[in-house]
């Protein structure tokens, strides 16, 4: 007997997956006081007009950085908040903080869209819909100008449910935004039903696109959907100069990503925003 546990706990040790275990344990068990210790930082990203080359949304991207293990992706703990239902008082704080910093913004005349990321699990939330209407009272921000995006595979997981749910959101005046476009198998009958604004083509297919490639036949030709359906595209991950050529040449809407800035924190917009607009390509 002993020795079975011990072989199990050296072939445990030598995958790491104990140690992945305990991460995920810790994780787990730290997550629900990330606000409260003010563990959690919000991080602004700006979504640019290709057209005139101005910022127009700035998008909240959420940071923890835990007291032991240090900076963690929203790729590991947006599921781990979603498993334990943590997820429901972090999207009400990530909504909160990201309309404060706007409304801030909108004081010093920096009138920008505030694009904040909702989880599958938040539209299972029905009182996030009267949230979001007090929320923007309170910070004094436009109803359009918040735009909430939802992944693809979000949206897919129960479409009938999701359409009454963003027809619901809609109905408060915020705009909605269909985010890793590509990556969630939508058939075009159910995009079609989707009552959204935006399509936000997935950094996977955008991130070094080079001409005459399979990106960017994909690229190209999710524009002219988007476009066909009213709607406007934008690219995520837009990382060089000859992938933005080439969204241009594509009639792209908006574009995101390092090329312009990598996400900031909040105090730093204005000052980046006011260099930019001085040099657009230097700030
Ligand atoms: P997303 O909403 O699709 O955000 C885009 C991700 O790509 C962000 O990663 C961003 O930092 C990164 N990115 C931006 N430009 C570039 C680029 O040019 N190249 C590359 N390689 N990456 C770029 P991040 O911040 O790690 O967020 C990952 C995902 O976590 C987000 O994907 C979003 O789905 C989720 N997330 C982030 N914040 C929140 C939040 O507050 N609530 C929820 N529910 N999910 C969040
Ligand atoms: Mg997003
Ligand atoms: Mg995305
Ligand atoms: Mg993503």
């Amino acid at each position: 007997y002993e020795g079975k546990q011990q072989r199990s706990g050296v072939a445990l040790y030598r995958d790491g997956s104990d140690e992945i275990h305990l991460r995920r344990l810790t994780l787990l068990a730290d997550l629900p006081r990330a606000i409260e210790r003010n563990q959690f930082d919000l991080h602004f990203q700006p979504k640019l007009e290709l057209e005139h080359g101005r910022v127009v949304h700035a998008e909240a991207l959420l940071r923890w950085t835990h007291p032991v293990l240090g900076a963690i992706g929203p790729d590991e703990f947006v599921p781990l908040a979603e498993h334990s239902g943590f997820i429901h008082a972090m999207t009400r704080h990530v909504l909160d903080r990201a309309l404060l910093h706007n409304g801030l913004w909108r004081e010093q005349d920096l009138d920008l869209g505030i694009a904040v990321n909702l989880s599958a699990m938040d539209l299972m939330d029905v009182d996030l819909v009267d949230f979001i209407d007090q929320a923007l009272r309170r910070h004094a921000v436009p109803p359009g100008r918040l735009i909430l995006e939802l992944t693809e595979s979000a949206l897919m997981r129960d479409v009938d449910y999701a359409v009454r749910m963003l027809h619901r959101l809609r109905g408060v005046g915020v705009r909605l935004s269909i985010d890793d476009f590509g990556t969630g198998y939508s058939s075009l009958a159910q995009l079609k039903r989707l009552p959204v604004d935006e399509l936000k083509i997935d950094k996977s297919f955008v991130m070094q696109l080079s001409e005459g490639s399979d990106d960017a036949v994909i690229v190209r030709s999710t524009i002219e959907l988007g476009h066909n359906m009213g709607l406007s595209v934008i690219a995520e991950g837009v990382e060089d100069d000859r992938s933005l050529a080439l969204l241009r040449r594509f009639n792209c809407d908006m574009v995101q990503g390092f090329l312009f800035s990598a996400p900031m924190p909040g105090e730093e917009l204005l000052g980046w925003h006011a260099r930019f607009v001085a040099a657009p390509r230097e700030a």
